[in-house]
Parts: structure tokens; C-alpha cells; sequence
């Protein structure tokens, strides 16, 4: 029928563990990844071009960072090959046990699912920062819990990536790449340490991220799995055997059909419930899709509230974008259950100064050197602490297709509609808690009014819109990821996840995959 078994559409958390575990197994696999294949001399940061992901003119703008816009909600979304790996902030942490205690189909426990996050913290290469290395922000999370009498709640959180113990502040010009000590993953690619230097949302320049493009993607490669980027699915239609696909090369722009046999969605939270809303209601191929098709998504809670110190330095552009955690998941704030995190970003100025300096071969004279420490100590954002994290807000979003203001007679829009009430009580008492531990060590901040007045939320951690139930009654995929009422058609991604998980939720997507894989044959 055709020259793959398996297309897997998406090569995020779950399109990579699909693609290494079905390869694996000998299936001849074929990922399709709308978004580009990305190398650290090319990242935006460093070409200075294709930021952005444009999802109406994605041959013209096929950058790193897709920001889509649903008014009260509004999302972040990673494009390239290895999806939100290459965004995002590394961690890879488990859900709690009670987590799938409701809302989950039978199969999906805790006990069932360990083995797999097992799995996946060993290809992820799972670590925490070293204690010689914490950051001011760190520090300052300790303090804050300890001050609040919630030390015990206090944690590092594990972190893909790989730390060199001997690395440390006191080097001089830390964060430069020279510190970066080279070394051969498991899947034989050339990685390096990590310098601190805060860039992980933009790129890591020197590969001490553990992106899925350099394990899981790398292994299925290795078992002769091909990836294809600039590729977007637009269409599937069943066909006799299988299914076809209706896909736009970006860069050749051209439409091409391809069949396989197996199909497996995995193009993210909003991007799976995008391509099933389009089969069933606008394309009509897939007419027999869940009702629920769109329904019970959620922002995951996640929240950020700024706070400054007058009299002390946090400089949050500096060391892995988050690396700890005070957990109040158990719901013992007033039944609010959520976890706070750090949350760095990176320093842009910084980063274009340093640029400038290697591009004009400037670098090694002494007034390079002396923009570069000047830089370092008039860094704007130094005495910012940027509070964040996560908080188990009730499945109030959904998905639907909607008409435009010029095309009214079509209904080709995707929209969301997001309850903020469901969210309400766990997104704010996250919120009174951000302020809390900034007062308690002596720091000032507001909750953003974007919240306080509007009730708007940004998220990077969409979750549901496929959602996994035990009946077409009550979500749209089985247990395995297989859609009902239309066999070996999968969805493995964000996208099958039916709760909020009130924490960074990778790792519970891969072992999701990994245990699905486990039971496709
Ligand atoms: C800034 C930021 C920081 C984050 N930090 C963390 C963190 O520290 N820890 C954590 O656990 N999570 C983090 N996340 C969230 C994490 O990235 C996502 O939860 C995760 O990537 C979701 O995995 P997925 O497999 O559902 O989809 P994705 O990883 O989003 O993969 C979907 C892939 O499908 C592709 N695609 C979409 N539509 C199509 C189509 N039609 N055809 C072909 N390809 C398509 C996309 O380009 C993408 O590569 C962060 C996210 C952001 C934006
Ligand atoms: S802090 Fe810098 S070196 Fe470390 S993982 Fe992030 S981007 Fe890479």
C-alpha cells in the first residue's frame, strides 16, 4: 500500500517516543513535522530570523515559537523536529499518584505508568541542578519556603539536561561556551554541559539540553525511521487498508498524498484537536469522531506573578529557566492544589551584544570585553524574581470550529471558549501564594492585572481536546491512544491528557506514549 506502516504526524513528546518504539519494533516508520529541523548555529537567537510560526502563512514564517491567540486564553506552542523539547524549560517531572485517581480511564494508574516514567527519565537523562550550582533564584525559593514554614515542600526539580559538577559561578565569564565540556549520548550524538547561560526557551547553544531530537528521534532514526520537516498534515480520510494523507510540503510548496496503514496524531494539545475538528467538520472525512471532540481542555493552571527586591540580586537570565519547586499539590492551602516554580528567561540584549561582538571578530579586544561586564552588571531584570508554576484547574476549555468576520458562510476558524471559572480558585490561590513568599523575604509584587481585572491567562501547557476516556460517551481515545470508531488511527500526545496535572507535564505525555507503544502490536 505504501512504503511506511506508520506515519506519525508531530515529533513532540509523543510523536518521539511513538517514532523510537514503533521503529524499534520494525514498524517502517515516517514522522511528518510541520515545523523545521533546527541546529545551534541557526537557532532565531542566533540567525536573528524566524521567530515565529505563522499558522495562516506557514511557508513564509516557519519559526521556533507558534503564539496563538483565543482572547481569554492564549497559548505557546514549539515548531521543529522534537516539538516542545526544544522550547521548553527541561523539566521532566512525574504526576502525582493521585493525579489518576478521576477523570482517567481505568487502565492509566500511577503503578501502571511508573515503569515508563522510569524509561523516560533514563532517555531523557534525567538530573537535578548540582548543589554548587544553585542560582540566586534558587536560593531564594529555599528561603521563601523555609520563611513560610514550608521547607519541607521545598525540592529541585529533575531536569533534562546534563550539568558538569565542576562547572560553577566563580569561572571566569561562566556562561561562556568555552566551559561547555563535550561529551557522546546514548544514541551516539555529540552533546555538551551546561554554562548557566539561561537561553534554554531560545536554543541551547551548546547542547546540554537533552532534546528529543538528539535521544528518542535519534534512535528511531538509528532503527531507520524518516523524518520529513516543513512537512504540515492538513487532511485523513480513511481508505481501503489505511488512510491517506493530505500533506503540505512547506519549502517545495506542493500538496502530496501519502498512505499508511497506521496513523498516529501526535501534533500537540491544540494541534491534534485542530487536524480531528477539521476531518469531522469542516472536511467531513472523519464524520464518526467523539462528540466530545474538542471538549475538557485546560490550561494546566499555569501562572506567573513579577516581583522585585531591592536589595537583592536574582538576575532570573541566568542558570536553567526553572530549577525548583514548593509543592502545595495535597491541596492544603484552603483546597487550592498547585506547585510553584522559578521561571527564568533569557537575556535577548545580552544575547544580541554577544553576538554582535563574535560576528565582527571583536570579541577578544578590550573594549568588547568591557561592553560584555558592563552588560552583566547593568542587566536590567537583576533584582526580578519571576514566580511561576502550575495549578489543577478543572477541564473548562473547548475547542470548536467558528466563522470569520469576512468569510462568514464558512466555518473554518478554530476558537476556543475558556471558562476562567473553573480555573479560578486553583490559579488564584497560586497567585496569593506567589505574593506571599515574595513578602516573606522581603520582596514587592502585585499580581498582574491581566488576571486581576480580565481574567486572561497565557499558557505553555496545553492539555486535553482528544481527551482518553474508557467510552466514545466520554472522550475520543481509548486507553492506547486509538481514536473510536476508527481502528489504527492514534492520538499520543498532550492532546489525550483528561486532567489538569497541576505540574510541567512532558514526562507524563512520553510515559503516556511509552506505555502505549508497549501495547500496540
Ligand atoms: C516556553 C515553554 C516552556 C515549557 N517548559 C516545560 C517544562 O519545563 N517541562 C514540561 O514538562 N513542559 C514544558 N513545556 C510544555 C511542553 O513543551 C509540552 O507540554 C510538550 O511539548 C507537549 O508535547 P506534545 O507531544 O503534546 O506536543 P509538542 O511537543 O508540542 O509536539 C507537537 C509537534 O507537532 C507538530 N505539528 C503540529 N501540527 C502539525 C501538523 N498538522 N503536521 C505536522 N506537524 C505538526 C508541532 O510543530 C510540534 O513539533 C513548555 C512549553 C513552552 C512553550
Ligand atoms: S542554561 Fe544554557 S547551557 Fe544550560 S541547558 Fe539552558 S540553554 Fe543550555
Amino acid at each position: 500500500m505504501s512504503d511506511f506502516d506508520t506515519i506519525i504526524i508531530g515529533s513532540g513528546f509523543g510523536g518521539a517516543v511513538m517514532a523510537c518504539r514503533l521503529a524499534e519494533k520494525g514498524a517502517r516508520v515516517l514522522v511528518l513535522e510541520r515545523g523545521r529541523r533546527w541546529t545551534p548555529n541557526d537557532y532565531p537567537s542566533v540567525s536573528k530570523r524566524h521567530w515565529l510560526w505563522d499558522e495562516q502563512a506557514p511557508e513564509r514564517r516557519n519559526g521556533w515559537l507558534d503564539f496563538r491567540y483565543f482572547g481569554d486564553m492564549s497559548v505557546a506552542l514549539g515548531a521543529g523536529v522534537g516539538g516542545g523539547s526544544l522550547i521548553y524549560a527541561n523539566v521532566s517531572i512525574e504526576a502525582k499518584p493521585e493525579t489518576f485517581e478521576k477523570g482517567w480511564p481505568a487502565a492509566i494508574r500511577y503503578d501502571s505508568l511508573k515503569p515508563h516514567y522510569d524509561t523516560v527519565g533514563q532517555m531523557m537523562a534525567v538530573q537535578t541542578l548540582p548543589e554548587n550550582q544553585l542560582t540566586p533564584r534558587t536560593r531564594l525559593m529555599q528561603e521563601a519556603a523555609a520563611k513560610i514554614g514550608a521547607a519541607d515542600r521545598f525540592s529541585l526539580v529533575p531536569q533534562a539536561v546534563t550539568f558538569d559538577p565542576q562547572w560553577h559561578y566563580g569561572l571566569e565569564r561562566p556562561h561562556d561556551s568555552r566551559h561547555s565540556k563535550t561529551w557522546i549520548n546514548a544514541q551516539g550524538r555529540s552533546q555538551g554541559t551546561c554554562i548557566h547561560c539561561g537561553n534554554c526557551d531560545i536554543g541551547c547553544p551548546v547542547q546540554a539540553k537533552n532534546t528529543l531530537d538528539l535521544n528518542y528521534l535519534a534512535d528511531a532514526e538509528r532503527h531507520g525511521a524518516q523524518v520529513r520537516a516543513l512537512h504540515q498534515v492538513r487532511c485523513i480520510t480513511p481508505v481501503a487498508g489505511g488512510y491517506e494523507l493530505q500533506v503540505r510540503d512547506l519549502e517545495g510548496r506542493r500538496d502530496i498524498r501519502l498512505q499508511a496503514e497506521r496513523v498516529v496524531i501526535s501534533a500537540g494539545s491544540v494541534g491534534s484537536t485542530e487536524l480531528l475538528l477539521r476531518c469531522r467538520d469542516q472536511y467531513r472525512t472523519l464524520p464518526k469522531l467523539s462528540a466530545m471532540l474538542g471538549k475538557g481542555w485546560t490550561s494546566n493552571g499555569d501562572f506567573l506573578t513579577p516581583a522585585w527586591y531591592a536589595d537583592r540580586e536574582i538576575s532570573p537570565t541566568r542558570g536553567p529557566t526553572i530549577s525548583a519547586a514548593i509543592d502545595f499539590l495535597d491541596g492544603s492551602e484552603g483546597g487550592a492544589r498547585f506547585f510553584v516554580e522559578d521561571g527564568g528567561f533569557p537575556d535577548l540584549l545580552g544575547n544580541l551584544m554577544e553576538k554582535g561582538s563574535r560576528h565582527y571578530r571583536l570579541r577578544n579586544t578590550r573594549a568588547a570585553r568591557a561592553l560584555m561586564r558592563t552588560s552583566d552588571r547593568s542587566d536590567p531584570a537583576r533584582r526580578l524574581m519571576p514566580w511561576f508554576g502550575q495549578a489543577v484547574d478543572e477541564p473548562g476549555g473547548e475547542f470548536s470550529l467558528g466563522r470569520r468576520w469576512l468569510t462568514p458562510w464558512r466555518k473554518d476558524r478554530l476558537k476556543l471558549a475558556w471558562d476562567y471559572r473553573k480555573a479560578e480558585q486553583a490559579v488564584q490561590g497560586l497567585a496569593d501564594m506567589h505574593i506571599k513568599l515574595t513578602e516573606a523575604t522581603g520582596g514587592e509584587a502585585t499580581t498582574p492585572a491581566t488576571w486581576r481585572w480580565f481574567r486572561n491567562l497565557v499558557t505553555p501547557h496545553p492539555l486535553g481536546g482528544c481527551n482518553m476516556a474508557d467510552t466514545a460517551a466520554q472522550g475520543v481515545v481509548d486507553d492506547r491512544g486509538e481514536v473510536f470508531g476508527y481502528p489504527n488511527l492514534f492520538v499520543m500526545d498532550g492532546a489525550v491528557v483528561p486532567t489538569a496535572l497541576g505540574l510541567n507535564p512532558s514526562r507524563t505525555i512520553a510515559a503516556l506514549a511509552e506505555q502505549a507503544a508497549a501495547r500496540i502490536a
